[in-house]
């Protein structure tokens, strides 16, 4: 008989199943084991937010909130959105709880799914999944700059050092770290560099494709950014940012690298690497991982000193990153790092009207013991039942008839070699407890 369902799960959305959700389990219990030991806290903010919130934060004239925000009218007429990232309810929510007062830096994780309107591909969903931190710290009035910038480099370098830590606990390979600074917006620093670069790209406009040649106007950084072949000979040409940083920003970069040398982090430096928004300032790093064809990049990350003010909050130090996990399953996944399907540990093959209670009481302490067993509804014969376990995966069965039943002596059935043994029920768990390993 045919089996179509009426209705798909929508384009770029997807079902997560068993047995690959156990490996979305052992990541998310990672991340939040290894932020628990960098001292992060979880943060769950609701899954959308105020349009406005968006549009301010990411920036009106980027593709995420141009054209790939998921928005609708709510009762009240106001404008929502389902969030495309987390920042910026993070940042929203340290204003809304007054979480400057909390002892500083605050340091929160946050993981869930965010929504896009992309084209869906190998990689790229509408729904997807990020693993996500943040550092804040509201600065104090009087607070020196020079000590300050040291400090911000070791918590970027630290904030960096904990993705890193996270992937290795994971067992993934092949991973490279590219970090760069993009200074801070200031006519001697970043800005002076962004009137030097649109005055090179104006040279070179009519050979630039039509994205580029907006940008010039709208945003040159992102120029940088661009994958089109034909642009990037051009590209490797044009000024880069690092000979043009303060001098402060410039120290701050150093010292970013120093305290990642320190932590044992391998890096590269990427002067490509940008972000196009005004209060992203000095840190920027991305990661890319083996095996995902252009949608290689698993996490991206930098510093935006700027956000919280702009959100109406105090003057605020931030730096934060965010993991794309569908693409890290994807990279477990063909990297052979995915966990093999977990059967049963037990099944209770039992059969005659009197033992049903007893299978009951088995699986009940079984399950108390943390084993996984499966214990069929109805009786059925012993034939069905070890076929069954077989095809649930399972290492045991346990056997049970009116004669176990009436000597207490249950029968365990090791089901890769076919041997068995009478053992009381107390020998049963012992004997299982062992085996475990
Ligand atoms: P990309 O250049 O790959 O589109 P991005 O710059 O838009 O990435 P960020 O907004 O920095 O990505 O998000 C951080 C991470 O989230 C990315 O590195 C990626 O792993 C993941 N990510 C972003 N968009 C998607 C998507 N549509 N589907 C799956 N993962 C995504
Ligand atoms: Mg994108």
């Amino acid at each position: 008989m045919a089996n179509k369902s009426k209705f798909q799960a929508i384009k770029g959305t997807r079902d997560l199943l068993p047995p690959e959700t156990e490996l979305w389990t052992r990541v998310e219990q990672t991340a939040r084991s290894v932020f628990g030991t960098f001292g992060f806290g979880e943060i769950r903010p609701p899954i959308f937010e105020p349009t406005e919130l968006f549009a301010r934060s990411i920036g009106l004239d980027t593709d995420v909130v141009s054209k790939e925000m998921y928005s609708f009218q709510d009762r009240d007429d106001s404008s929502v959105s389902l969030r495309p990232e987390a920042t910026a309810s993070v940042c929203r929510a340290y204003i809304e709880h007054g979480m400057h007062s909390l002892p500083a830096p605050v340091k929160l994780y946050y993981l869930g799914p965010m929504f896009r309107r992309e084209r869906p591909q190998k990689g790229r969903y509408r729904q997807f999944y990020q693993i996500g931190a943040e550092v804040l710290e509201t600065i104090q009035p009087g607070q020196t700059d020079a000590k300050s910038l040291d400090k911000d480099a070791a918590v970027d370098a630290e904030v960096i050092e904990m993705v890193m830590t996270f992937f290795a606990r994971l067992g993934l390979e092949g991973l490279q770290l590219e970090i760069n600074s993009i200074g801070h917006s200031a006519p001697e620093c970043r800005r002076g560099y962004v009137e030097l670069l649109r005055a090179e790209l104006e040279k070179v406009k009519d050979q630039l494709g039509p994205d580029s040649q907006r940008r010039i106007e709208t945003n040159p950084l992102r120029v940088l950014d661009s994958k089109l072949e034909s642009e990037q000979a051009l590209i490797a040409a044009l000024p880069r940012i690092g000979d043009h940083l303060c001098e402060a920003c410039s120290m701050q970069y150093a010292e970013v690298k120093r305290q990642l040398a320190l932590r044992g982090v391998p890096f590269q430096e990427n002067w490509r690497l940008v972000r196009g928004l005004d209060y992203y300032m000095r840190t920027t790093f991305e990661i890319t991982a083996r095996g995902l064809g252009s949608q290689n990049a698993v996490c991206g990350g930098g510093r935006y000193d700027g956000l919280v003010e702009l959100l109406g909050g105090l003057p605020t130090k931030g730096i934060g990153f965010a993991i794309g996990e569908d693409r890290l399953i994807l990279s477990l996944q063909e990297a052979g790092k995915a966990d093999a399907p977990k059967g049963r540990d037990v099944y209770i093959a039992w059969m005659g009207a009197g033992v049903m209670p007893t299978a009951i009481r088995a699986a009940q302490a079984l399950r108390n013991a943390g084993f996984r067993v499966e214990l069929p509804p109805a009786e059925q014969k012993f034939g069905k039942s070890l076929g069954q376990a077989d095809r649930l995966g399972s290492r045991y069965a346990l056997i049970l008839g009116e004669d176990e039943v009436a000597s207490g002596q249950w029968t365990l059935k090791t089901l890769a070699d076919g041997t068995q043994a009478k053992l009381s029920e107390s020998e049963l768990i012992q004997v299982l407890s062992a085996s475990r390993g």
